[in-house]
C-alpha cells in the first residue's frame, strides 16, 4: 500500500494494528462475544473522558454528526430550548441542527476565531431562564480553536443548566473531564483523536441522565438516544446493526489510547503541531489563531501571494499529502490537521512537497508578468 499521509482533520492515519482489526471473523451483532465488546467499548470510552462508574456510553454507526443529533434532539424538551455558542462552522451546525427539529434555540455568534465571551453566556443564561442547556464545541475544527470546556461547564452547572459538548475533534487529545468539567452530554466519533476509522460514533452521559430521556418524548426513530440506551446498556445488546469491524477497530485504538493516555497523545500532537506552525512561519506563512487559542492537532494558515488552494492541495496531493480546506474556503487559506499517525519525518517530507509545490507558480507569475 503507497502511505498517503492524511493533513485532513479525520479520518485519520491509523497505527496497523487498528487497520488489521477489521479483518476479524464474521460475526453476528446479537451474539455474546459482539456483547462484550460494545460493553468494552463503552467502559473504555468511559475512562478516556474522565468518567467513572456512573458513566456509559451509547454508540451509534454513523459519523459524528449522527451522534450529534442524537443528542441535541433526544436530550433538549419541548418545554426548555438550547443557547449555542457559536464561533465557527460547527457551532452553526449544532444550531442548525436544533432548527432542523424545531426545538427552541437561542444562538450566540462570536464570529469565527473570535473567542467565546463568558459574561455573554452568563447575561443569557441569566435573562432567558427558558434555555435548559447550553451547546459549545470544544475544539472548533473549522478555525482549530480550542474552546473552554471548563469554564463553560462550570458556569451551566451553577446556572443549574447541562452542558451538550462536541467533543468530536478533541477526545482523546486535548484535557477533557467529563466530571470536573461538568460535560453532562460529551459526543465524540472515533475516526479523529481517538485513531479509529470511521463509521462509529458515540455520546457519553451518566446513566442517571439517560435513564431521565425517558421523559421526552423522541423526535427521531433511528436517533432516540434513550432507545439505543435501553437497547444497548439496559439490555445487553444494540437496537440497530451496528459497524461490527469498525467496532472491533475502534475497540484496537482505544486501547492505544489508554496505553499513550491522553495527555502522552496531545504531546505528541502539539510537538508536530509546533513543527508545521515553526515551518510555515520560517517560510513567512502566517497563521490564523495567536497561540493561547490553538488545539493541538490544527493550524490554520494564510497564502500571501497568487496561490491558490486548489493549487496547493492538487500539488501537495501528487507528492502524497493532503490538506483540507476552510469551510467556508477563504481565498488563500488552508487547513493542515496533525491527527493520527504522523511522524516528525512525514512532516519533514511535507514541507519538502510543500517548497516545490509553492515555488512553482511564483515562477509562472514572474513569467507571466514579463
Ligand atoms: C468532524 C467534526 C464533526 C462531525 O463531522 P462528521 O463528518 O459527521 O464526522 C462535528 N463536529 C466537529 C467539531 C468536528 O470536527
Amino acid at each position: 500500500m503507497t502511505r498517503v499521509v492524511l493533513m485532513n482533520p479525520g479520518p485519520v492515519n491509523v497505527d496497523e494494528r487498528v487497520r488489521a482489526a477489521i479483518a476479524s471473523p464474521d460475526e453476528c451483532h446479537r451474539e455474546p462475544e459482539t456483547r462484550e465488546l460494545l460493553a468494552r467499548v463503552r467502559g473504555k470510552l468511559a475512562t478516556v473522558a474522565g468518567g467513572g462508574d456512573a458513566h456509559t456510553a451509547v454508540l451509534l454507526t454513523g459519523s459524528g454528526t449522527a451522534a450529534l443529533e442524537a443528542t441535541v434532539s433526544s436530550v433538549v424538551p419541548a418545554t426548555g430550548g438550547l443557547l449555542v455558542l457559536d464561533n465557527g462552522h460547527y457551532g452553526e451546525r449544532l444550531h442548525r441542527i436544533a432548527q432542523v427539529h424545531g426545538i427552541p434555540v437561542r444562538r450566540l455568534e462570536f464570529g469565527w476565531a473570535n473567542p467565546v465571551d463568558l459574561d455573554a453566556v452568563e447575561r443569557a443564561l441569566t435573562a432567558e431562564p427558558w434555555l435548559s442547556h447550553v451547546g459549545l464545541v470544544h475544539h472548533e475544527t473549522s478555525t482549530g480553536m480550542l474552546n473552554p470546556a471548563g469554564d463553560v461547564g462550570r458556569l451551566t452547572a451553577r446556572h443549574g443548566r447541562s452542558l451538550i459538548l462536541d467533543a468530536i475533534s478533541s477526545i482523546g487529545a486535548e484535557d477533557l473531564d467529563v466530571v470536573a468539567d461538568h460535560v453532562d452530554w460529551c459526543v465524540g466519533t472515533a475516526n479523529k483523536c481517538l485513531e479509529g476509522l470511521p463509521g462509529i460514533s458515540f455520546v457519553l452521559g451518566t446513566r442517571a441522565g439517560f435513564d431521565a430521556l425517558a421523559a421526552i418524548p423522541a423526535r427521531t426513530f433511528y436517533l432516540d438516544l434513550h432507545a439505543g440506551y435501553r437497547a444497548q446498556v439496559a439490555g445487553g445488546a444494540p437496537q440497530f446493526t451496528p459497524a461490527l469491524q469498525v467496532l472491533r477497530a475502534l475497540d484496537v485504538a482505544l486501547d492505544l489510547t489508554l496505553a499513550e493516555t491522553v495527555t502522552g497523545r496531545g504531546e505528541r500532537y502539539r510537538a508536530r503541531a509546533e513543527q508545521l506552525r515553526t515551518g510555515l512561519t520560517d517560510r513567512g506563512v502566517a497563521l490564523l489563531l495567536p497561540p493561547p487559542h490553538r488545539a493541538a492537532s490544527i493550524t490554520n494558515a494564510w497564502l500571501g501571494g497568487d496561490l491558490t488552494y486548489d493549487q496547493l492541495h492538487d500539488g501537495l496531493k501528487q507528492h502524497g499529502f493532503v490538506i483540507y480546506a476552510v469551510q467556508d474556503r477563504v481565498a488563500g487559506s488552508f487547513r493542515l490537521a496533525n491527527m493520527g499517525q504522523l511522524t516528525a519525518a512525514d512532516i519533514d517530507r511535507f514541507f519538502t512537497a510543500f517548497d516545490a509545490v509553492t515555488a512553482r507558480p511564483t515562477v509562472a507569475a514572474v513569467g507571466a508578468g514579463q
